[in-house]
């Protein structure tokens, strides 16, 4: 079968697999001969911590990545099939992919969309450096079911309300939105790295170290890394997942996915989990019904984030940017109680340090601790949403943004201004017998279960016990709230 092009190169991004692959397969199937390329650009590289458990985990995942590539070809017999894989890059991706595509002489690059708003923004300006050294950029949808102006409202609008938003996408979803996109069977295409290509690490593999790319180790990260890992949380999830809707929102006990940061780099198929779960939900199984709804939800905010680029920075719903947060040196001193995990809030702080041990939150705790910082503490969302931006090892911007602007009730369907979460309550509701609290508040661990959640009304914890007093009582920070949240002029009204 003739193909389009001579040769084509595949730039993966959130995307770290060579399985179910929208862009890999598009190319395999139209270019005679398929170089694979990662780029670690230092436009987004350069202002991360040295320490950076994403740097170690997209290291990792690439390992796993370059293998599978070369098994893949040595499958259908490729000439040098050892000398295919991921060739790997670093440096700024707008010079990097022109430069790669011109030395390798493609005539087509395919990668996967990425609709962050300084992603649109580097693809558009690869893309005319590419046409410079004439090559074309070919993008499709692969990180989410749907995307952009698939799931519009009657008026070809973009939803607001995520229950509609919802409903039609259940509508709309068929065999053909969850279908993989194979690979396998057009792998031998996949053609052998020419030798002056790419990075070489001083053990002759092409994937550098953390040290060659500036960064420095972290200690062992908690979620297993690759297309391996995220078999090995799905194998798990899939004996738990009738049980979520029971289990997911106590920190306490093992009832998410953890799949996340699998999600958020592609080292997963959206489509193989989002089939695996409308299967097991319309066969009845409501837990798999509310895990599907969480992956629908995961949609809703990248379609929130391309029609409404204005929310990274701004409050979607644009007069709650009146609203004037504490600043100062109190608002700095603040902050870094709740960075640090010493609020005085058992649960708070138990969270907070989870989040600094692991780069990892459980979701109830993110409401709460986001709650806390907003409407306790008075700090602007902001702030918080950039926190988890360095630690979260799934950080994405939308679903990060979207869940900040949730708990700021400033966003796409937030809560509304005058739900306020008690962080007693939530503790006593959601980790009764304090057992995540123990686990991450060790100092508090001797504590009975019911006075672990709020210590201070046990009068004093004694020198032995190295735990602060709350630094704010929350009836009055939720007074001041309220106030604080009257410039907002809507319809909302106090229950
Ligand atoms: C303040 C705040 C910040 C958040 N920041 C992020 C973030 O940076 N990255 C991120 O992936 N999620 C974020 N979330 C959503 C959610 O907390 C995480 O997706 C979830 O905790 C990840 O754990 P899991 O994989 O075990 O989730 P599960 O409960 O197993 O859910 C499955 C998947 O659904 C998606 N999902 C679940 N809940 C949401 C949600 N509310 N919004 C969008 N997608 C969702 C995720 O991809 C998740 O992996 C945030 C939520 C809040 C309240």
């Amino acid at each position: 079968m003739t193909t389009p092009f001579d040769s084509a190169l595949v730039w993966f991004r959130r995307d770290l697999r060579s399985t179910d692959h929208a862009a890999l397969h598009y190319a395999l199937k139209q270019a005679r001969r398929v170089w694979c390329v990662f780029v670690f650009d230092t436009d987004i590289l350069d202002p991360l911590p040295r320490a950076d458990r994403r740097v170690v985990f997209i290291r990792d995942s690439l390992l796993e990545l370059d293998e599978a590539l070369r098994q893949l070809a040595a499958a259908r017999e490729v000439p040098n099939a050892q000398g295919a894989g991921l060739i790997v890059v670093h440096g700024s991706a707008l010079t990097e992919i022109p430069r790669l595509a011109q030395q390798l002489g493609v005539q087509a690059v395919f990668a996967n969309h990425d609709d962050e708003p300084h992603a649109l923004v580097r693809d558009a300006q690869v893309r005319g450096k590419l046409s410079d050294v004439g090559a074309a950029l070919f993008t499709s949808k692969d990180h989410v079911i749907f995307e952009r102006n698939e799931i519009l409202t009657g008026n070809d609008t973009p939803y607001g309300v995520f229950t509609p938003y919802k409903n039609n996408w259940l509508k709309k979803v068929d065999e053909f939105y969850v279908k993989a996109y194979p690979v396998a069977p057009h792998a031998q295409h996949l053609a052998a790295i020419p030798a002056d290509v790419g990075m070489k690490a001083p053990d002759g593999s092409r994937i550098p170290g953390l040290g060659e790319l500036g960064f420095e180790p972290t200690d062992a990260l908690k979620v297993p890394a690759g297309m391996s890992g995220a078999q090995a949380l799905l194998d798990d999830f899939l004996e738990r997942m009738d049980h979520y809707r029971d289990t997911r929102d106590f920190p306490g006990v093992k009832g998410p996915s953890y799949l996340s940061t699998h999600l958020r780099f592609g080292t997963v198929s959206i489509r193989l989990l989002a089939k695996l779960a409308w299967d097991r939900a319309k066969a009845g199984s409501t837990g798999a019904q509310t895990w599907l709804s969480e992956l629908i939800w995961r949609d809703f905010y990248h379609q929130v984030m391309h029609h409404h680029p204005h929310v990274i920075g701004h409050s979607f719903k644009r007069e709650y940017d009146k609203i004037k947060w504490m600043s100062g040196a109190k608002a700095e001193a603040r902050f870094a109680a709740w960075c640090g995990g010493r609020t005085g809030y058992p649960l708070v702080d138990a969270a907070m340090r989870q989040i600094n041990q692991t780069g990892y939150m459980h979701n109830r705790l993110r409401m709460v601790v986001a709650s806390f910082l907003i409407k306790d503490l008075g700090i602007d969302w902001r702030w918080g949403e950039r926190y988890f931006a360095e630690k979260l090892l799934d950080f994405d911007l939308a679903a990060n943004n979207g869940g900040w602007q949730w708990a700021a009730s400033s966003g796409c369907d937030a809560q509304p201004y005058f739900r306020i979460f008690n962080p007693i309550s939530q503790s006593q509701k959601f980790d009764a017998a304090g057992k995540f609290i123990r686990r991450y508040v060790p100092e508090l661990a001797h504590l009975s279960d019911k006075a672990i959640h709020a210590p201070w009304l046990l009068g004093d914890l004694g020198d032995a016990v190295d735990y602060p007093a709350p630094i704010v009582q929350h009836e009055a920070a939720r007074a001041e709230t309220l106030e604080r949240y009257a410039v907002v002029k809507t319809g909302e009204k106090p229950r």
